[in-house]
């Protein structure tokens, strides 16, 4: 078996005046083989950066384009491979877009062995072990509390028993956040578990660490992300002295990039995202070490119905991997991409056992938003 082509897939809805908020911009991949077997992956980044790296023309040894660096090689192969990609790239490469790109190229990778072979991917990953996995649904904030609990009765209804905030004006006013927190535990009542994302905005230690207290009472399931992800020494005093669990990582590529993290920051849970950690390879990688430092790993995803199929696949093969996050977007992208997506069912979705990552593709949709620019 032999790649023929890998193609970089660049969907994008809105006119490039416009900034995308939420999923309306994605990066898929499909490898191409000589058996008619294609796999499909993606890769939530930038993804005009992203089809660079993988269609530019080779310069040398160690800044080789994904496309170049596979074509001819068998998929089946997929360490080998990952580290290859890794190796020959590492110039431009070795962590953030880089990896990225080899996140969307490994899932792809999986998905053809999964079919080749004819067991799910969860049967290569070592063996499947639940049905099904809970789901937290994660929504930007209204800008006013009665507004916030409105939507937070909303995610009830759906199923949600545990749900996050973050985004929107959240992370900017203590008084504001406060207002926001207090309003959906009332929506949600004690039982819901609610956690926030501050995507970095508290900026230092001190700051963070007053409004964790200020928030305290209100009984989150986690705080995520007070700081930057290179704020180490923050981040340590942050999850030794919080009553609250610390969480972070999404944007964090590599093992070799988590294992720093983990053993500087001391973070409760991870949130590697499969789509640009480095793949499902990677995401297991991660997780071993995750594991041997009392780490929990709940990953991030918030992108197409392919990102949520990978997802679903890795967490159904690991001890703990019990909670799936799950976005309220309402992008067609994320929406309509997959004319076969992962559905909530009671608060949880089901791991699917059919050979493959078993999502169907929208062609028209591709057809209608995908961006021709091409590097060769
Ligand atoms: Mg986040």
């Amino acid at each position: 078996m032999r790649i023929t082509d890998v193609e970089a897939i660049w969907l994008r809805i809105p006119s490039f005046t416009e900034p995308c908020e939420w999923g309306e911009d994605a990066f898929i991949v499909r490898v191409h083989t000589d058996t008619g077997i294609i796999g499909i992956g993606e890769s939530d980044s930038s993804p005009a950066v992203l089809k660079a790296l993988v269609e530019t023309p080779s310069s040398h040894s160690t800044s080789r384009g994904l496309r170049d660096i596979l074509l001819g090689e068998n998929p089946l192969e997929i360490s080998r491979l990952w580290h290859k990609m890794y190796e020959e790239s590492s110039y431009m490469g070795r962590r953030g877009a880089g990896i990225h790109a080899i996140s969307a190229i490994d899932i792809a990778l999986w998905d053809i062995a999964s079919q080749h072979y004819g067991v799910p991917i969860h049967t290569l990953l070592g063996g499947k072990l639940r049905d099904t996995i809970p789901a937290y649904g994660t929504m930007i904030p209204k800008d006013t509390p009665t507004e916030t609990a409105e939507a937070v009765t909303e995610l009830l209804a759906a199923g949600f028993s545990s749900f996050k905030l973050g985004g929107g004006l959240f992370g900017l006013d203590p008084e504001h956040d406060q207002r926001i927190v207090h309003a959906a535990r009332n929506a949600a009542g004690d039982d819901a578990k609610i956690a926030v994302d501050l995507v970095y905005r508290w900026k230092n230690y001190r700051y963070a660490k007053t409004q964790v207290d200020r928030l305290h009472e209100y009984n989150l399931n986690w705080i995520e992300e007070p700081l930057p992800s290179d704020d180490h020494d923050g981040l340590r005093r942050l999850a030794e002295t919080s009553r609250t669990r610390i969480t972070g990582g999404e944007g964090l590529t590599t093992v070799a990039e988590f294992t720093d993290f983990i053993k500087n920051t001391r973070p409760d849970i991870i949130q590697p995202d499969i789509t640009r950690c480095g793949g499902i390879s990677e995401m297991r990688r991660i997780h071993e070490v995750a594991t041997q430092h009392s780490t929990e790993l709940v990953p991030h995803g918030f992108s197409t119905g392919i990102l949520m199929a990978a997802t679903v696949q890795f967490l159904a093969s690991i001890p703990g991997g019990n909670l799936i996050e799950f976005s309220q977007s309402t992008s067609a992208l994320y929406q309509d991409l997959v004319t076969n997506p992962i559905t909530l069912e009671n608060g949880a979705v089901r791991v699917r056992n059919e050979p493959g990552l078993g999502v169907q593709l929208d062609e028209d949709l591709i057809s209608k938003y995908r961006v021709e620019m091409s590097l060769g």
